[in-house]
């Protein structure tokens, strides 16, 4: 009975202007965190007083009718990552952009942090993790995301530590990941990873609450299926392709 409150709680959907997305409520000791699920690989929290937006994307929604960034969150300069559209939307002039180079260079403006980096907003701290392919290129031999390009990030956020995996594979730096409370992974071909390439990587870290998104026409059941012997990591599919 406990389980199924707790589920009725931390569930739910958020309607703006007819459009409509789920969300999950984390508590962690200093206070909620609320995710609402936007598509594919963008993200919006809301923690304390603060909107996060994390990969902005227009092609996801209608920007314009979510709620004004305190924090905008960039994993890299790729256009589903990185619209100029989209952050125009959302960005305030309190608004802290928190980016990798080559997206400050498409953008024009934003704290540039590089891969293995830190940056705290307000009580939030940031971690930047390398996010990079090891075996997907492109026709002309070049990696989608060569290393040093792009960041996943860790959000510390009171007690919790929450992975946002930018485009990467199962990297040695992801899966020596140690304490990740919540973790979402790209799973998409060519540009991330494979079903078996996430279930190596949560394997390896053990995020408590793992999310496949940017899955693109990915079968989800595969991943729930790798996984379903990990009593200690629960896998939860949102519609994020
Ligand atoms: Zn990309
Ligand atoms: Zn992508």
């Amino acid at each position: 009975m406990h389980i199924i409150l707790t589920l009725l709680l931390s569930f739910s959907f958020l309607t703006i202007h007819g459009q409509q997305f789920e969300r999950d409520v984390i508590n962690t000791s200093d206070g909620p965190l609320t995710i609402t699920f936007i598509g594919h690989g963008s993200l919006m929290m809301e923690f304390k007083e603060s909107i996060i937006h994390i990969d902005a994307s227009s092609r996801e929604a209608d920007y314009g009718k979510l709620p004004d960034a305190d924090l905008i969150l960039i994993t890299h300069h790729h256009g589903d990552h990185c619209d100029p559209a989209a952050v125009e939307k959302i960005k305030k002039e309190s608004t802290t952009t928190v980016l990798t180079a080559l997206a400050e260079e498409k953008l024009g403006f934003g704290k540039v942090i590089n891969n293995n980096e830190t940056f705290n907003y307000q009580s939030v701290q940031i971690e930047a993790i390398p996010a990079y392919n090891l075996v997907h290129k492109r026709d002309n031999g070049d990696f989608f995301h060569p290393k040093g390009c792009c960041n996943s990030y860790i959000l510390n956020i009171g007690d919790k530590r929450i992975f946002i995996g930018g485009d990467t594979e199962n990297t040695p730096e992801m899966k020596a990941l140690s304490n990740i409370d919540i973790a979402f992974l790209p799973m998409n071909l060519p540009y991330t990873m494979t079903p078996e390439m996430v279930a190596d990587a949560a394997k390896a870290f053990r995020p408590k609450i793992l999310y496949p998104y940017h899955y693109g026409t990915t079968d989800t059941s595969i991943i729930q299926n790798l996984l379903k012997n990990e009593k200690d990591i629960e896998v939860r599919i949102r519609k994020m392709p």
